[in-house]
Order: structure tokens, then sequence, then C-alpha cells
């Protein structure tokens, strides 16, 4: 069996059939049909109806359409556990496949889950780039390098589009970072933009023919996105030719002539915004054209043929096959380290293992903010492995330590409706005046509204309140939380625990991602069931989400945690630890403060390893982490944040059923110090300075000469590879692509994927951006049996060996002599090939 993938993505078997997208619409035609249209009627579709859906208007023909946040799955326009979407690997962890084909049949089947939850266009894929190691969104990038990005986002696109699902490519560019993204001002060198931030949004609309692009929050070179009249109009829209529609970022567009002249079409969400009569008025009074008013409108039009006129929904919803998602999550686990081949274990030789660790029993399986879904059901670590040991082995769990920012929301099995007798909680919505408007049974305690729930007309100053009866699964102290932005009042069997108020955050989506929370213990008893009254008035002046949750755990101390998990791994065969990030260590709104990991990790790490000689250490979280242990265990995988299926996967990989696929897609440093660039926060005039140019990731630790931790494209398998010979043409004519055939063979003793890449040095050249020694400039994953060879042709594109030219304003081709340097990361590059 041999196979290599470069791009093809192929429509799951058992995808419904898809809408063919319509030929280009004749614009003529469409200029015809709005000419009917009063300019306030034109400007009412150019601003969403809600949250997430845009306005319809039956004269023209045009129906509504529905947006829902990806990138990890679809999560629809609720976020509530009655409509589960399945939860994707995070993309970072896409990113560590390197394998354009499977993320575009991934994408294919979120096209279908998408289209059978009608809806039309996903915020999805993020194609910024991994700038800083602690970019609090880096898990919904997919990589530190931009060819890799753009190579699986043309892949993401083309696959999520043939299903008549529109891709929005964001955050259209410079958000890179998320502290201050509301405002920062990214100083950005045009060959910077052009050669690294600008590629994958390039290729996509270029290759791919992307529907939407989102404009993002921040500013560019003193412009903010949403009016960047240059970024959007002369590259986006003339340069590149993209005929799509540019949708803002939620809440991005703040002016009404500055948006309208830069050409953003859509503005979202709705219905209130800076265009409605502010625009239709510029538009009366000649200072908006109507001509630009117009090709606004065209553009709707557009996508609305290319997304299909009716709905199609398919009840019930086509979920991604949870079989794929098991199947990727394994194909991105990153092997980091593997001494005297510790992993695979084997399991008829395992009779207690040992699953320790916070993230063992609480993973986190999705990174925080807008990309989060409610997922059908989680496999956690310790589950998989369970599963897969079941009448083999015992499986001893023990969490080690606590890490949790917010307390975990309690199983459901804990909670009881005092009224349906359902597990679950019972909520009731009241007004302002006290009058109750409605009441529902919910099958969770983490919940979340965009817009009033139900139609019930509640909000501000409304109140919420939830009543559940709490089962203690033994006698002890447990931990209440209760977590929201505004005034929160918890009563236990009747008496007040908690009464206070949290503080609005800056960032309207932190009232989702990290809302302030109040705690209080009480010690209960097991058998006797325990009224929770939980009420909650959200903040009059709060914006974003409205979001609210109980939390719920038994009290405990990490010092009796960590002796816990001492007893547990000194008693197995085998101690996997899994650690990582915490629900929000990692998420849109923020950055991370450190590379370390939270809580007593690294301790608790060090301290199994002391006792068990096998121990493997899983870390879970969607970018890099210090691993100041790494020389002491036996085995690191990195396992991101796999989404649903993560225990699952991970019994298949560490039980040898099969291959950890992944390779590093960004570099883990030794230290933060040695990270190119660390914080990204802005200055005091909000500048946001892009000083070490094209030198980010692994082109700045070549550049320095710095040993990372795990180079950039690191990842080890079961197998063993040999690299035998790469061959070229000895030269290239200016704008020609070049091919190179690369023979490796496996000579180990198990089947295996390999990725070989290929690196491009250029000429020496003196010029006012200094440039890395080596990029990244084609990849192939290839699979062999043992003792296979196999030979793979790469296509290195002929922009690889072009320049931009400030002064020309254009890419040029510089002569010289190039050398491509070819092997297994970027730091293991065992072949090389010279070309003029
Ligand atoms: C995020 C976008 C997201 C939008 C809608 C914004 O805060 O930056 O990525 O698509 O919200 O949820």
């Amino acid at each position: 069996m041999t196979t290599q993938s470069q791009g093809a993505p192929v429509i799951p078997a058992g995808a419904p059939a898809v809408s063919p997208v319509p030929a280009d619409r004749d614009v003529a035609a469409d200029r015809d049909i709005i000419a009917a249209l009063p300019a306030a009627a034109k400007v009412r579709l150019l601003t969403g109806a809600d949250s997430w859906r845009t306005h319809g208007d039956p004269v023209i023909g045009l129906r509504p359409m529905v947006t829902s946040d990806g990138p990890a799955g679809v999560r629809g326009t609720l976020r509530d556990e009655r409509y589960p979407s399945a939860s994707l690997p995070c993309p970072s962890a896409l990113g560590a496949t390197w394998d354009a084909g499977l993320v575009g049949r991934l994408a294919t089947a979120l096209g279908v889950e998408a289209r059978s939850k009608d809806v039309d266009i996903l915020l999805a894929p993020t194609i910024n780039l991994m700038r800083t190691p602690l970019g609090g969104r880096g898990f919904e990038f997919f990589a530190e390098d931009p060819v890799l990005t753009a190579r699986l986002a043309v892949a993401y696109v083309r696959g999520l589009q043939r299903t008549g699902v529109a891709a929005t490519l964001k955050h259209y560019v410079g958000n890179d970072s998320e502290t201050g993204r509301w405002t920062y001002d990214a100083r950005i060198g045009e060959t910077v933009l052009r050669e690294l931030y600008l590629v994958p949004f390039e290729a996509c609309v270029r290759e791919a023919g992307a529907w939407l692009v989102m404009a993002a929050y921040n500013k560019v070179n003193g412009t903010r996105m949403t009016e960047n009249l240059r970024l959007l109009r002369d590259v986006l829209k003339n340069e590149w030719g993209f005929d799509g529609v540019v949708i803002s970022d939620w809440s991005a567009a703040r002016s009404t002539h500055a948006t309208a002249a830069a050409t953003l079409d859509l503005s979202m969400p709705g219905p209130e915004g800076p265009w409605g009569d502010q625009l239709t008025e510029a538009v009366l009074d000649g200072t908006v054209s109507e001509e630009l008013l117009n090709d606004k409108v065209i553009r709707l039009l557009r996508l609305a043929s290319r997304v299909g006129a009716a709905p199609d929904g398919a009840r019930p919803p086509r979920l991604v096959d949870p079989g794929l998602l098991r199947t990727v999550a394994a194909e991105s686990f990153v092997l980091l380290r593997n001494e005297a081949g510790a992993l695979p274990l084997d399991p008829q030789a395992i009779r207690t293992l040992a699953v320790i660790g916070p993230n063992a029993v609480y993973p986190t399986v999705q990174g925080g903010g807008s990309a989060g879904v409610t997922p059908v059901s989680v496999s956690t670590p310790a589950d998989g492995l369970r599963a897969a040991l079941d009448g083999r082995a015992e499986v001893v769990t023990a969490p080690g330590c606590r890490t949790w920012h917010t307390l975990p929301e309690p199983p459901a099995s804990w909670l009881c409706d005092p009224v349906t007798g359902e597990q679950g909680v019972r909520l009731e919505f009241t007004d302002g005046d006290g009058a109750v408007l409605g009441a529902e049974h919910r099958g969770s305690a983490n919940l979340t509204w965009w817009d009033a729930p139900h139609d019930l007309g509640w909000g501000q100053p409304g109140r919420v309140t939830l009543t559940t009866v709490f089962q203690a699964p033994r006698d002890g102290t447990y931990e209440f939380g209760a977590a929201g932005v505004g005034a929160l009042t918890l009563t236990v069997d009747g008496v007040q625990v908690i009464d206070g108020v949290t503080p609005v955050p800056e960032d309207p989506v932190e009232a989702m991602t990290r809302p302030g929370e109040l705690r209080a213990a009480c010690w209960l008893e097991a058998d006797s069931g325990t009224a929770l009254r939980l009420e909650f008035r959200p903040a009059a002046d709060g914006a974003g989400p409205v979001s609210f949750r109980l939390g719920l755990v038994p009290a405990a101390d990490d010092e009796t945690l960590l002796a816990e998990a001492e007893a547990a791994a000194v008693a197995a065969d085998a101690a996997i630890v899994v650690v990582g990030s915490a629900e929000l260590t990692e998420s849109e709104g923020f950055d991370r403060a450190t590379l370390a990991l939270p809580g007593r990790q690294d301790e608790l790490v060090h301290r199994v390893a002391a006792i068990n000689p096998n121990t493997i250490v899983v870390v879970n979280s969607g970018m890099p982490v210090l691993t100041p242990w790494a020389g002491q265990v036996a085995a690191i995988v990195h396992a991101w944040m796999p989404g649903q299926a993560f225990g699952d996967a991970l019994a298949d990989v560490l039980l040898g059923a099969a291959e950890p696929g992944g390779r590093l897609p960004v570099t883990f440093p030794a230290s933060e110090a040695d990270a190119p660039v660390l914080h990204a926060t802005p200055a005091q005039d909000d500048a946001l300075d892009y000083a070490e140019g094209l030198l980010v990731g692994y082109r700045g630790y070549d550049a320095s000469g710095t040993a990372p931790r795990y180079p950039f494209g690191h990842g080890l398998g079961y197998t063993s590879w040999a690299y035998e010979s790469a061959d070229c043409p000895a030269s290239l004519a200016e704008g020609e692509d070049l091919e190179i055939a690369v023979t490796v063979e496996n000579t180990g003793q198990r089947p295996g994927k390999e990725v070989i890449q290929a690196y491009l040095a250029g000429p020496d050249q003196a010029g006012p951006v200094p440039r890395p020694p080596r990029v990244l400039a084609a990849f192939a994953v290839v699979r062999a049996e043992p003792g296979e060879r196999v030979t793979v042709r790469l296509t290195i594109p002929a922009r690889a060996f072009a320049r931009y030219d400030e002064d020309l304003a254009t890419w040029i081709w510089p002569g010289g002599e190039w050398t491509v340097y070819v092997g297994r990361s970027s730091r293991d590059l065992p072949l090389f090939v010279q070309v003029r």
C-alpha cells in the first residue's frame, strides 16, 4: 500500500448530493434586478437581521442566509446541548496532520453537517499565523508557517465549498494575537505582509475561490481593517480578483462612510450597526455612491446563488462521522519523544495502568471563544483507555492537581430538574418587573445566549433563575462556582452562600470565555438531595453573549491530589500523565501570560516520573507549552485539543492500533526567552510592531541559531525511514515550478506515515528585510509498508522563488543558485539538491 496525498478532497461515502455551484451570475441582470430597489431596501440587506442571519428580500429573490462559527465544528445559531455538534480536532491539530487530503475530507463532512443544520456560511477557516506561541487563539490557526497554512486552508475551503457551504477566510489580516485586538495597530512592512501574513489569504482566494473574507477588528498600518481601502479593495478585490463578500468581524464595523468606501460588504451582527439609516442618508446625499452600494448587493446575490436558493436541512442533522474524527485526531498526535521504544505499549503486558493528571479526567477538547461547540459526547483519556483495556487491565485514575479557572460543570447525572425529574436543571426567565416570561428544562448547567432565549424578549434588566437538586456522590465538602457577567446569588438548601457582582470585561467575548466567578464551599451528605437555586441578573452595561454557569466539584487540595497520583503511579506498570491547558487557558479574547503549564502540573510530572520509569506524558494543549521534565520521561505525545474523540484516539495511539501521525506545525521552545516573538502586547499608542519581520517561528530560530526543544516539522511515528535520494532539474526559468523526486524507504517493522518536507534557501541577497536561512516550500505525506521504497514528487511553486519588491510593488524572481533541503523536520534535513 502506498499513498501520497497533496490535495483533492473526497466526498465521504453516504454524503447527500451537493447542490452544484451555479455558474457565476449575470451581473448585468443583477443590476437590472436591483435597479428597482430603493436605497433603503438595499442598505437593509447589508447589516445582519440578528446575531447570525442576514436579511432577505423577496422582491429580488434573496432569502436570508445563516452564518455559524467554525472552524472546529458547526455550532449553528445556538450554543445549546439540545442541538449538539461534532467537535473536531482544533485547527492546530489539523495543521499537525500536514495532510491536505484529510483536511479536505473533514471539511466536506463539516459542510454536510452545516447544510443539514441550514447553515449557509461557515465562519472558517481561521488563517492567521502563530506569530507568538502565547497567542490565545493559536489553537484556531493551522501553523506558524504560511505555506503549510495555505496548503491546508486551500484544501479546507475547497472541501467545504463543494458542499455548497461558504467558507469565510478570517481574520483579514494581522489578527495574529488577541491582547488588544479591538484596537491595536499591527505595523507590518509590505514585504512581510506579502511574504507571510497575506500568503494564506491570497492562496485561498486565487486557488480555492473562497466566497467570503472577514475583516478583522484590528488596524493594519494605521487603518482599521474594516476601513482598509488598500487591503480590501486594491489588494483583495482588484489585485487578487476576489468576487465574494467582505463581512465584518462581529461588531468590527465602527463607521459609516469609511467602511462603505473601503468596500466592506456586510456588517455583522445586526439589527443594529453603523450602516442602516446613516448609510441610506449617505447614499441619498451622494457622499456614498449608489454604485458602491450596488456592488455590495451584487456580491450578496452572487453569494446567495452560490450557497443555493433553498435550504435543504436534513432531519435529523447529519453530524461528522465520529470514526473520521477519531482517525483525524490520531493523525494529528505528535510523538515528540520515545525513549527505547516506550510506545506503543503492549496491551498484553499491562496489568495496571495509572491514568493521571487533570486532563485525564477533565480534558480540554476545544479552545475557548466563538469556535466552541457543544459536543455530542466526549471520550476522556480515562474513558478511552478504560474501554480499550476492558477485561485486560485495571485502569486507575487520579487528577493529580487542580488547574481550572472556573469550576467544571457537574455531570448531568448529579443534577435533577425539580419540576420534570429529569437529569439537569430548570430555568425560569423573568423580566425587569418580575413577570415570569417562560421556563424550560435544560440538560446542562453551562448556558449561553446570543439573542434573547426563545424569543421571550428576555434580556436586561431581566433575570434567569436556575434550580436543581444536587445528589452528592459521597459525603464531603463541595465547592460551588457561580459564573457570569452580572449579579449572582446562590442558595444551598435555602441558605444563601453566594451574593455578589462580577466585573464587566473589556472584550465582550469574555462574557462567554472567562466571566467572573464567585465561589463558596459547603459540607454535604451523600444520600440527601440538596436544593440549589442560582439567580443571575446580567449586567446592564455588559455587551456580547449572555453566558452563565454553575460549577460544582468535590473540594480537594493539591497536596492530597499529588499524593494520590503518586500512590496510583507506584503500583502501575505504566503511568500515562495527561497534562495541559485548563478550559480557559487558551481562548479567544486574550493571550496566555506564560508557556508554563497551569497549576502544579510540572511538579506532578516530575513526581510521577521519579516513581515510575514508564511515565508517558500526553500534552493536551492547542499550542506549545514548556516541558522542563522532557528528559525524565519515557515518551511524550502532544495531543492538541483533539475534539470529542480524544480518549478513543489516544487509546488507539498509545496501544499501537494507530500510529501518531502528527508533525509539529509550530516550534516548541526550550524556554520562553527563545521564542522569536513572545508577548504581543500593544504599546501605549496601540502600535503592535511586527519588528521581527520575516523571522517568525522556525525562521527566527534558524536565523539566530537557537536550538528549539522540538523543531517545526518534528514528529517520530512508530517506524523508521531512510532518505535515499532527491533529484531535480539543474536549472529553472523565471516563473516556472520546480519538480523534485524524493525517494524514501520504510526501514522499520510497521507500516507508517512520513511527512517529507522541502525547505528552500535562496541566493544571498542584502536587502532591507533580513531573510531566514531557509523556508518551507513543499511537503507531502507518504505511507508505506515495512521495507517498501516510495518515490514522491514535490512541486515547489514558482512563487517560492520570488521576492516582493516594495519599490516596484510587484514580485520579482532573483537569479542565482538555490538549494532545496529535504528531510523530516526543519532541523533534520539529510538530502539537498541545487538549482539555478
Ligand atoms: C470572532 C470571530 C467570530 C465572530 C462570531 C468574533 O468575536 O473574532 O472569529 O466568527 O466573533 O462569533
